[in-house]
């Protein structure tokens, strides 16, 4: 039986907040309750948006809540990282993306494309699919240019974006551990998705399959937004020859009005709690009774929770907070 390997992926791009705990504390629990090995893994591919000093404040939070890791960076703040599929920073594992990208052939174009385009594109295709802020539907406007066009516009000083052509791409068809079984068109999750920026930036989803597969991980647990990125990144590891990894897609938290925690609810990040006199036990112990596995919200340990950890309680559809 090959044994499971788990990850935590945080974007140092703010502070980490009770729903980043709450996605991190049960990718923990799936992966030590399965005896597995987990890594940290920082995804600041994004220049515009990533910073050592929030990735620094990650690792104290992760370990002030009492998460561990086997791989990454040291939970110490000390500076270097422990593993053997490093580096565990995205911004450092720019070459082992351009090989994936130059195994990826000919299903990969140059698209010239400007913002503006692509939204005139959006609007005059009728119906065009729904899909979240991590790729807008792309018609494939730029997918069978001729090397002549090509030049035409790399001369008007254009600079493309790389994306895959998902053309003649079946079905993506998978069973996830929460949602259960699932099937999407590549069309219906936007069609020709990013893999490198106009800019030379990374996508997100290239970046997440290579080193997902590289770092060996078989298992993922993350929130539910992410499900709709999940067709684009089995695709790609389908076509890279990677076998998949197993797949949980968590409910997201969100306040008392329904609306997920994100960076802005201040109020709700570790810091702002901890500096409020919570203590890690405390939340660990909120998360674990939103999560049915315990009846209070009695203080509770990470450690403290394995021995009950199941996915039978968890409650499907977002999970609230009360305003307290
Ligand atoms: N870094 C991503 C985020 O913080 C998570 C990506 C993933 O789990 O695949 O939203």
């Amino acid at each position: 039986m090959t044994s499971v390997r788990g990850r935590l992926a945080p974007s140092p791009t703010g502070r980490l907040h009770l729903g980043n705990a709450w996605a991190f504390l049960l990718a923990w629990l799936a992966c030590r309750k399965a005896g597995g090995t987990l890594v940290l893994r920082m995804e600041d591919i994004d220049p515009d948006r990533a910073t050592q000093d929030w990735a620094e404040e990650i690792v104290f939070d992760l370990h002030w809540l009492g998460l561990d890791w086997d791989e990454g960076p040291h939970p110490d703040g000390t500076p270097g990282e422990t593993g053997d599929c490093g580096p565990y920073v995205q911004s450092r594992r720019g070459a082992l993306y351009e090989q994936a990208l130059h195994r990826l052939g000919a299903r990969v174009y140059p698209c010239y494309c400007t913002r503006k385009e692509l939204r005139d594109q959006l609007h005059a295709m009728a119906g065009a699919p729904h899909v979240d802020d991590r790729g807008a539907p792309y018609p494939g406007t730029c997918r069978h240019l001729t090397a002549e066009e090509r030049a035409q516009r790399e001369a008007g000083g254009r600079h493309p974006c790389l994306r895959l052509n998902t053309e003649g791409l079946a079905d993506i068809v998978f069973m996830d551990a929460l949602c259960g079984p699932q099937r999407f068109s590549l069309a219906g999750c936007g069609g020709d998705f990013a893999l490198r920026r106009s800019d030379g930036v990374w996508a997100y989803q290239l970046a997440v399959v290579v080193d997902d597969a590289l770092m060996g991980v078989n298992q993922v647990v993350r929130g539910e937004d992410i499900l709709v990125s999940t067709p684009r990144q089995l695709a790609l590891f389908d076509l890279l020859g990677w076998p998949r990894p197993a797949y949980a897609h968590i409910p997201l938290l969100c306040d008392a009005a329904g609306e997920r925690l994100a960076k802005r609810h201040n109020s709700l990040s570790l810091r702002a709690l901890r500096a409020a006199g919570r203590t890690p036990q405390e939340l660990v112990g909120l998360l674990a009774f939103k999560a049915g596995l315990q009846d209070r919200p009695d203080p509770k340990t990470p450690r403290e929770l394995l021995d009950g950890f199941t996915w039978q309680r968890l409650p499907r559809g977002p999970v609230l907070l009360d305003a307290q």
